[in-house]
């Protein structure tokens, strides 16, 4: 075993110069590196195999490896296996977690909040068409790239599918409040959970706060089931845009919006968002 291992981190270390650590997931080291034939920077997420459930998984990132070509999904160009580590070189984004930006943002303008919503919704659609449901949309799994930092990379798609369910969401999320009311009632789910996060996302863009939140999660479930959220009243939130989060965060998977419904409203292809700037 430690030998394959000194082994394979050798060949990793053949072709890249591994740089600094630039973050940290529960079950993962983000390492900046750079190909040492290109000089192209990347970054390799090396993730612990003892957190892997089922090693036949594996092969799912070779369909990842596929899928991954678009503009706003986070390209995955190598895969390093060893008998600890998988490594899995990524491209490089410099302009962190969208979850940091919103943070310090407070709340998007509608028009900054729907390019960003187009972005992950296309890159939704594009995993949906290929038969890939993401599982694990939020913030955190948005990277933002370019100058202004607007141009959003869906990342980790596919991945929860490797981990422990019911660990992966209690351990690595710590934060159910994205999930769909279908995964919290263990009833079968598909796609339509990535659309009810995009919901809530662009809940979250909008107003700077979770449409379901209490500390107790017994209570925040419930709210889920429920359905129970409702709007800031100080903030003068277009009805185009609510129109769309109800669609979105709508309890039966079957009434809700597919991608192709989202990319069609108004609000997300631009033709329906106010130019008037909020003051
Ligand atoms: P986990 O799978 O545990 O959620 P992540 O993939 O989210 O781990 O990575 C942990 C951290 O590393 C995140 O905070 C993210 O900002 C950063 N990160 C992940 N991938 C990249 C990347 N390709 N470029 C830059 N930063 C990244
Ligand atoms: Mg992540």
């Amino acid at each position: 075993g430690d030998e394959m291992e000194i082994d394979n981190n050798a060949l990793l270390r053949q072709h890249y110069i591994l740089g600094p650590e630039i973050g940290k997931g529960a079950f993962s080291v983000v390492r900046e590196a750079t190909h040492r034939e290109s000089g192209e920077k990347v970054a390799i997420k090396s993730i612990n195999t003892k957190f892997i459930k089922n090693k036949l998984l594996l092969r799912e990132i070779e369909i990842m490896k596929k899928v991954g070509d678009h503009p706003n999904i986070l390209k995955l160009y190598e895969v390093y296996e060893t008998t600890r580590h998988l490594h899995l070189v990524l491209e490089l984004v410099k302009g962190g977690e969208l979850f940091d930006k919103i943070v310090q943002r407070g709340e998007y303008s509608e028009q900054d909040a729907s390019k960003i919503v187009r972005q992950i919704v296309s890159a939704v659609g594009h995993l949906h068409a290929s038969g890939i449901a993401h599982r694990d949309l939020k913030p955190q799994n948005l990277l933002c790239s370019g100058q202004d930092g607007d141009d959003i990379r869906v990342a980790d798609f596919g991945l929860s599918k490797i981990f422990d369910g019911g660990e992966y969401l209690e351990t690595c999320c710590g934060s159910p409040e994205y999930v769909a009311p279908e995964v919290l009632e263990c009833k079968p789910y598909d796609k339509a959970c990535d659309l009810w996060s995009v919901g809530v996302i662009t809940y979250v863009l909008l107003t700077g706060c979770f449409p379901f939140w209490h500390q107790h999660l017994n209570i925040l479930y419930e709210k889920i089931r429920n359905v129970e959220y409702g709007w800031p009243e100080n903030l003068d939130i277009s009805e185009s845009a609510k129109d769309l989060v109800s669609h979105l965060i709508e309890k039966n998977p079957e009434k809700r919006y597919t991608y192709e419904q989202c990319l069609a409203h108004p609000w997300v292809n631009g033709t329906g968002v106010s130019m008037v700037k909020k003051i």
